[in-house]
């Protein structure tokens, strides 16, 4: 199948057009005419080797909303016309303990990532969604709710499900005291969520300008991280902090305000590893935790949240032509709140 899109040619050059072909559709498959692909800031990471070496030609892209526009002789779960999304990997092992849970992204045979990776078969270079079409798995993709918009969709399919799931696996809801560190692309997607499901939700965030948006997102506190004594006179009484700031930073102020037994889950991914001062985890029973995406069943179970409560995620729509620009924007964090690029222009 013919495909065009936008790729990184070689690790840290702007993406330029590309054109490159896809698999012809396999019983299982469908294909996907994308309408919205969303910038993540792992897309960035990789295109700039911050994750160590990559695989070029990269069509980035793993927050993709579209439409189906043919099936397998196989396929039962969608039929052409269909909204359908696909994130951040499109295959696994589906044999091991954590496939067989809906746990696909903990495979531990290793996901076959959307792009930046080889498929199942060791040899096809998978190609991202920043590009006019697509061939996925039925069962790696997943339902969009009629009723919601699919420029603020496409980006619940990673930033969305990364946040949902911590805050369901760590129990947030009412009378529960929830941090979000880093009010980006995923921070803001759990800002919505955290509100939704009842908690008390403080923002922590080094741009002061942002707290007009937090505070009509939801939060409730809105916290400048440029000064460390501000934090240290809060109060420490959070169950749960979730850390999605892309960049390396020191968590120990943020794990001191954890009350007993709370946790600090590990969400970003600057490319060093964190120091931690061992008293302030022993102090109060604190936790550091991490989590990653969120498998098949939660994803489909978090976009009928969505649906059901109308969340969507807040995007700037860009044409590919800004795609490079967007991603400078990114990284001095001056986006409201994703871009997304209109993949119908490709
Ligand atoms: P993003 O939109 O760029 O947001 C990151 C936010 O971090 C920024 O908006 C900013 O928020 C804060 N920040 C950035 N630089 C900072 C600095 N120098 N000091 C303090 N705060 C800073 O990125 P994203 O797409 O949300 O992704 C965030 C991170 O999560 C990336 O590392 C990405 O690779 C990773 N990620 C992980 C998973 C997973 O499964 N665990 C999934 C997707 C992405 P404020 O302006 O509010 O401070
Ligand atoms: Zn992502
Ligand atoms: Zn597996």
């Amino acid at each position: 199948m013919q495909s065009k899109g936008y790729a990184v040619l070689e690790a840290s050059k702007p993406l330029v057009p590309f054109t490159f072909t896809r698999r012809e559709l396999r019983p299982a498959d469908v294909a996907v005419a994308i309408e919205y692909a969303g910038i993540c800031h792992s897309d960035i990471h990789q295109a700039r080797e911050e994750w160590g070496p990559a695989i070029f030609p990269m069509v980035p892209g793993h927050e993709i909303a579209g439409v189906v526009s043919a099936i397998g002789s196989a396929v039962t779960k969608f039929k052409v016309g269909d909204r359908i999304g696909v994130g951040v990997f499109i295959d696994s092992c589906r044999e091991c303990s954590s496939c067989k849970a809906g746990l696909e992204q903990y495979c531990t045979q290793g996901m076959t990532g959307t792009y930046n990776g080889y498929e199942r078969d060791g040899k096809t270079v998978a190609q991202g969604g920043y590009s006019d079409n697509f061939v996925v798995d039925q069962d790696y993709a997943v339902k969009i709710p009629s009723n919601l918009d699919m420029a603020g969709v496409a980006p619940l399919l990673c930033a969305g499900i990364t946040l949902y799931s911590p805050l369901k696996n760590w129990g947030a809801g009412k009378g529960k005291k929830v941090g979000v560190i880093g009010l980006g692309g995923l921070g803001h997607m759990g800002l919505k969520f955290s509100a939704a499901l009842g908690a008390h939700t403080t923002v922590f965030s080094h741009s002061p300008s942002k707290e007009k948006d937090a505070r009509a997102m939801g939060a409730d506190d809105f916290v400048v991280t440029k000064d460390l004594d501000t934090l240290a006179k809060l109060p420490k009484d959070f169950d749960l902090i979730l850390n999605t700031v892309s960049a390396d930073m020191d968590l120990t102020p943020f794990v001191d305000l954890l009350q007993l037994d709370g946790t600090l889950v590990l969400i970003g991914l600057p490319g060093k590893p964190y120091e931690i001062n061992t008293p302030s985890l022993l102090g109060q029973r604190r936790s550091i935790s991490g989590s990653m995406i969120g498998g098949i069943a939660e994803t489909q179970e978090m976009l009928d949240f969505c649906g059901k409560h109308n969340i969507l995620s807040e995007v700037e729509v860009i044409e590919p032509g800004y795609i490079n620009e967007a991603y400078e924007r990114t990284v001095k964090s001056d986006v409201k709140y994703r871009f997304v690029i209109d993949t119908k222009k490709f």
